[in-house]
């Protein structure tokens, strides 16, 4: 028994990373036992990673919408600024506020539309815009000048074939010359957005970046300077070099998930983000018991089980019940019965000796001879859904505890952030 126990790994984060300070982190930690770890150290390497895919000669501009897809917008963006990242986007903007007020200087685009109501607080903060209409365009001016503030940098969006947002190619022109017109508008982008970067099949995608470079040849011919040009988000980046132009907007790669189930990310590429907790509870699940609401999961035979205190509140999906695993002792633990809102049961694995506070990996980081437990694009997948939407669900609950050189740096909870 005690030789077994001998086995289980302490909750720490890979060796990579220098360990030990996050275990005695762990060790006198007061919060709560399930947490997520952020591992700065790797998304500085994903961002090296991209830097070398681009070159020195584009920009690259982190997406940190929504809460830095569950990251932690703020830490997040701090921390890719001084590591390589040129401008930020959000979706939203109170998000861009948020970052503001968070003291980030560097240029921040608005990826998403905004409400008319929305367009004061926006200039006031110095946010980038984007503009799709000549009428947008007017309405942002007069805004300006009724608030007496300097220039409103804004991006001119071209719809090239994803239906989203966008002007029409044929409106291109007519959208640019209503910037230009307004000394109130700093016009400082042109982009677009590919639907299908992700498809295998490149003909779409292909399309879009010729549709696009049409738009660019159109309003050079129309006598107009084209700003910094944009089209690519992760998938595009990665796949299509010679559609990088001046600067290429990625998420989901910096944190180290796949844009898509099928396109695995180059090494030393990895996930950011782990899930960490330790059991609550060892019980024995006598044979013919079921467990957990609606007693989906019969043990056939007597074993034990284990209690871990997480749920589809923390954004562990409900999806999951019968189709993942934990990692307890070092070994693969079966998730038994439903995922509960705050509590889900694991089968002991066979041998091992496990008690109360012993640490379970619930999504491990993916690194090469790693932890064993599934990602968070596995977690995704057996759910039935991906990468991104199981990362910005992650709740505000789950406390986030980020590491960089092996040390715990900070930590956000539903107390607030404390720098550590
Ligand atoms: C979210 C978003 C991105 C980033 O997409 P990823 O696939 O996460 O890299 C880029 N551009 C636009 C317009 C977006 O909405």
């Amino acid at each position: 028994m005690t030789a077994v126990r001998s086995r289980t790994p302490p909750i720490t984060a890979p060796p990579r990373t220098g360990a030990g300070d996050l275990a005695s982190f762990l060790a006198t930690w007061s919060g709560r036992p399930t947490v997520a770890i952020i591992d700065l150290d790797q998304l500085t390497a994903n961002i090296a990673h991209l830097r070398g895919v681009i070159g020195p000669s584009v920009r690259l501009l982190a997406v940190v919408k929504a809460n830095g897809y569950g990251h932690g917008a703020v830490i997040v963006a701090r921390h890719a600024l001084a590591n390589g990242v040129d401008a930020l986007a959000v979706a939203t903007v109170d998000e861009g506020v948020q970052l503001r007020d968070a003291g980030i200087v560097a240029e921040i685009l608005i990826i998403g539309p905004i409400g008319a109501n929305e367009r004061e607080r926006a200039i006031r903060a110095g946010l980038s815009l984007v503009v799709a209409t000549a009428g947008f365009a007017a309405g942002l001016a007069k805004e300006v000048r009724r608030i007496g503030a300097t220039p409103a940098p804004v991006h001119l969006k071209v719809d090239t074939g994803m239906h989203r947002f966008g002007c029409t190619p044929e409106d291109v022109v007519s959208v640019a010359r209503a910037i230009v017109s307004q000394p109130a508008l700093l016009w400082t982008g042109m982009m677009s957005h590919l639907a299908t970067a992700d498809d295998p099949d490149t003909t779409f995608a292909r399309e879009q970046a010729s549709r696009f470079d049409a738009a660019v040849s159109a309003l050079r011919t129309a006598g107009l300077d084209v700003p910094t040009q944009h089209l690519t988000n992760s998938a595009g980046t990665l796949r299509f070099p010679d559609l990088h132009r001046d600067l290429v907007r990625v998420g989901i790669a910096l944190y180290g998930l796949r844009p898509d189930p099928a396109m695995a990310l180059p090494s030393p590429m990895a996930p950011v983000l782990s899930i960490r907790s330790r059991v609550a509870r060892v019980s024995k699940l006598p044979a013919g018991e079921g467990v957990n609401y609606g007693q989906t999961y019969r043990a056939i035979a007597d074993e034990s089980v284990a209690l871990v205190p997480i749920g589809y509140a923390d954004g562990y999906p409900r999806t999951l019940t019968g189709q993942t695993t934990m990692v307890l002792g070092g070994r693969t633990a079966p998730l038994l019965g439903r995922v509960t809102m705050d509590q889900a049961v694991v089968r002991v694995p066979e041998g091992i000796d496990v008690r109360p506070g012993d640490p379970v990996i619930i999504a491990g980081n993916g690194a090469a001879g790693g932890d064993g437990a599934p990602t968070l694009d596995d977690l995704a997948s057996f759910a039935g859904t991906i990468g991104y939407e199981l990362a910005v669900r992650l709740a505000a609950r789950l406390p986030r505890i980020y590491i960089e050189g092996g040390r715990v740096v900070a930590v956000d909870d539903l107390t607030g952030r404390q720098a550590v």
